[in-house]
């Protein structure tokens, strides 16, 4: 069942067009990445779906539309943000970022949060080591598994995560890439991916969608993608 749709999707930043009609759709449980250059549009589109820019055209979220909401309501449907730069509190220590983000679920699901957060230390041990370490103080790969670790808890059905690789050595980045793959499957969640690296990103996803200056220019499943010679010659060259 389709989760997320966008159709003809505007966004201007002080009447500069970012999102010039985005058309894609996330199905519930899958993984899709957004690829694109610096400056295409994945970060705008993201925050087209999570409320945090206005929007002209229409988002729908389970057949619903969602389109002005503000950011709040759009989270208490069920969509998690891991914006770009990871976005934890860097004063507060790992676990009460950890216990905010379990603040962020729906009251049926507050009798969960031991099991969650068990499971989320088993995915990522090191949060639970430095559980009393302030998040500044981590690296910027433990920082990016918190942030993505607190979306988590608060257990959305789609979770959007903004260039998760920024700045991480490309093992942590793997690591990175396999762990929201790993979260997909077992928490049945869907996750759209804003990532520069495309070869990386190609590996993991079920299918991606190619923005070039606030436009779809392709897309496909992962396997078609890393198979377009147009796609290779301008994405997957050298790393
Ligand atoms: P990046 O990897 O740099 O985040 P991106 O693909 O996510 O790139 P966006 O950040 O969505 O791209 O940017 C799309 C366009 O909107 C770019 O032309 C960018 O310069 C512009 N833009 C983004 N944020 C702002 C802002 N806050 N104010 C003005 N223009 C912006």
């Amino acid at each position: 069942m389709t989760l997320l749709q966008l159709t003809g999707v505007r966004a201007a930043y002080d009447g500069v067009q970012a999102l010039h009609g985005m058309d894609l759709a996330v199905t519930e449980g899958e993984m899709v990445a957004l690829l694109g250059a610096n400056g295409a549009g994945k970060t705008t589109t993201l925050r087209a779906v999570s409320g945090t820019v206005s929007v002209e055209g229409a988002v729908l979220l389970d057949g619903q539309d969602v389109t002005g909401w503000a950011a709040h309501r759009v989270a208490r449907l069920g969509v998690g943000h891991v914006p770009e730069g990871r976005g934890t509190f860097v004063d507060l220590t790992v676990e009460e970022n950890l216990t905010l983000g379990a603040l962020a679920r729906a009251k049926r699901l507050r009798g969960q949060v031991k099991e969650d957060l068990a499971a989320v230390h088993e995915l990522f041990p090191i949060l639970r080591e430095f559980s009393r370490r302030q998040a500044g103080a981590l690296s910027g790969g433990q920082q990016q598994m918190l942030a993505i670790a607190r979306a988590i808890l608060g257990r959305p059905r789609l979770l959007l995560v903004d260039e998760p690789s920024l700045g991480l050595a490309p093992m942590v980045t793997t690591e990175i890439l396999r762990s929201l793959r790993v979260l997909q499957a077992e928490w049945q969640l869907a996750v759209l991916l804003a990532e520069q690296n495309a070869r990386r990103a190609l590996a993991v996803v079920d299918r991606a969608y190619v923005l070039e200056s606030g436009r779809v220019v392709a897309s496909g499943s992962a396997a078609e993608l890393r198979e377009n010679t147009a796609v290779q010659d301008a994405y997957l060259g050298a790393e």
